[in-house]
C-alpha cells in the first residue's frame, strides 16, 4: 500500500485556507484535514476538537516539550501546532492528509518531511485580499493592520513552496488542487514498489 500523502496548504489570511480545505473534503472524504492545537480563544462558532484543539500555554508547551508535534509556530502572538501522532498514523495507513498552516511551520515541514506536497494559496488580488479579511469582521483593526502586513510577508515566502494556487473561486481552486494531488500520486518516486511487481508479474 501507498503511504497517504502529506499536503501542505499555507498562504495569507484571507487567501481562502479554511474554505477551500472544506471544499476539498466535501468532494473527497477520504482526505484528513490535521486539527491543531492552538492557545488562541476560539472565535463564535468554532468548536474545541473540530477546527482546532484549544489549550493553555502551558499545556501546548507541555506538549513542545514532550516532542508532541509534528511543526509548531507562533503567529499573532498565539502558538499553533500540529499533533505528529495523528497525521503519521494516518499516513501510514494510506490516507491523505492536508495540513492548513502558516510559512514557519511549512517551512518546518519542508526539512522533516520533504516527501510532502507544499502549496501556497493566493488571492486573486490585494484588493480582494482586503475586502476579504475586513468583510469577514471577526477582527480588531489592530488585528486587521497586523493580517496586512504579515500578509505582505507571506506572499513573499511562496517561492519556497511547490505550487501556488489562486484561489479566485473556491471551486477552480479546489479542482487545481485535485489535480497536483493526482500528479503528485503517478510521480515515479512514489510508484516505485507498483513498478517492480508489475516487471516482476510479467517476467514470470
Ligand atoms: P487562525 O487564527 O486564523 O485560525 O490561523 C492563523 C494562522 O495560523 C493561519 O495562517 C493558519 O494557517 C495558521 N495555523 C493554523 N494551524 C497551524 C499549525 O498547526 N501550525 C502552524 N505553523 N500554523 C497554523
Amino acid at each position: 500500500m501507498q503511504t497517504g500523502l502529506l499536503i501542505v496548504i499555507s498562504g495569507p489570511s484571507g487567501a481562502g485556507k479554511g474554505t477551500v480545505c472544506q471544499a476539498l473534503l466535501e468532494k473527497k472524504p477520504d482526505l484528513v484535514l490535521s486539527v491543531s492545537k492552538t492557545t488562541r480563544q476560539p472565535r463564535a462558532g468554532e468548536q474545541d476538537g473540530v477546527n482546532y484543539f484549544f489549550v493553555s500555554r502551558e499545556e501546548f508547551e507541555q506538549s513542545i516539550a514532550a516532542g508532541e508535534f509534528l511543526e509548531y509556530a507562533c503567529v499573532y502572538d498565539h502558538y499553533y501546532g500540529t499533533p505528529r501522532k495523528t497525521v503519521e498514523k494516518m499516513l501510514a495507513a494510506g490516507r491523505d492528509v492536508i495540513l492548513e498552516i502558516d510559512p514557519q511551520g511549512a517551512q518546518q515541514v519542508m526539512h522533516t518531511y520533504p516527501e510532502g506536497v507544499f502549496i501556497f494559496l493566493l488571492p486573486p488580488s490585494g484588493a480582494e485580499l482586503r475586502s476579504r479579511i475586513t468583510n469577514r469582521g471577526t477582527e480588531s483593526m489592530d488585528n486587521l493592520a497586523k493580517r496586512l502586513t504579515a500578509a505582505a510577508l507571506e506572499i513573499a515566502q511562496a517561492h519556497q513552496y511547490d505550487y501556488v494556487v489562486v484561489n479566485d473561486s473556491v471551486p477552480a481552486a479546489r479542482d487545481r488542487i485535485f489535480a497536483i494531488i493526482m500528479a503528485e500520486k503517478l510521480r515515479v518516486s512514489r510508484n516505485h514498489n507498483l513498478i517492480q511487481a508489475l516487471a516482476e508479474e510479467v517476467k514470470k
